[in-house]
């Protein structure tokens, strides 16, 4: 029988990938999605989370979505197998971004001064590029995903995944208390998973206005705003070990008692139970 759709996490630090016995619970490797179907694997950003994607038969479709091209989006991005097997069919897409579309971005990725492979050797792949609008939608392996622009330095995409019976948030970068309209708030409305950049602490915040990321409470005071079903901190800053963590998830659920800390290996499932 063929699995029904999931929504796996790859990984949910931010900023840089960390390792060691301190982050064992919830995972090291930065931002990486994946969403299974029966039709094609859906990838939502591409951090070195992206390298613990499961094996999958070379000729399954894959399409990477990108919030935005910051290293830790990105990272795992040049060491994916699929990139260099001609037989899997990959597109990637996203929002140009300082008038860089994705096939551009590929060249900077590419460049000689950053990584040893020629790019021919990718472009020898099937491999196709789609520039997308700041907000809009696509229909990708039965899978209906609309995304808004959020701020960010540079930009970076909220997304939603929805299928017929679930609708999951996924805003992995986003300084909130600069939200200059509804949009986000629209797209995240009543959606039963809600994963958001919860970087900071709110005594870290002040310092850090306009690096483009949020506080655990300001993300649990969003929650309670868009009555989702259930809050996944999510970004965790690279210094925020496990046991931190636990204290941001308690600090969170004063405000939105649905409140856990986003973990690597955690899958929701995109059917209604
Ligand atoms: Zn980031
Ligand atoms: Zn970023």
């Amino acid at each position: 029988m063929t699995p029904p759709p999931s929504l796996r996490i790859l990984g949910c630090r931010g900023s840089v990938p960390v390792a060691g016995d301190r982050f064992l619970r919830h995972g090291g490797a930065t931002t990486a999605f994946l969403v299974t179907t029966p039709h094609g694997h859906l990838h939502i950003d591409a951090g070195s989370g992206l390298l613990d994607a499961p094996k999958a038969d070379p000729l399954t479709p894959r399409v990477i979505l990108l919030t935005h091209a910051h290293w830790d989006h990105i990272c795992g991005l040049p060491h994916f197998p699929p990139l260099y097997d001609g037989r899997t069919p990959l597109e990637i897409a996203a929002t140009p971004r300082h008038n860089q579309p994705p096939e551009a971005l590929l060249d900077l990725l590419f460049a000689p001064a950053l990584f040893p492979v020629h790019p021919a050797h990718l472009r020898a792949s099937p491999v196709t590029t789609t520039p997308l609008p700041p907000t809009g939608s696509l229909e990708r392996f039965g899978l209906l995903v609309d995304w808004c622009e959020v701020p960010h330095p540079g930009g970076a995409s909220a997304v939603r995944v929805r299928t017929p019976s679930t609708s999951t948030v996924l805003v992995p970068d986003c300084e909130l208390h600069a939200l200059q309209d509804s949009a986000l708030l629209e797209l995240a409305q009543g959606a039963d998973h809600l994963l958001l950049d919860a970087h900071f602490d709110d005594h870290e915040l002040p310092a850090h206005r306009g690096w483009g990321h949020s506080s655990a409470s300001e993300a649990a005071h969003f929650a309670r705003k868009a009555g989702v079903r259930q809050l996944w901190l999510f970004h965790h800053a690279p210094w925020r070990t496990d046991t931190l963590l636990d204290d941001h998830v308690h600090r969170a659920r004063r405000i939105f008692p649905n409140t856990s800390a986003a973990f690597a290996g955690l899958t929701l499932p995109l059917h209604a139970p």
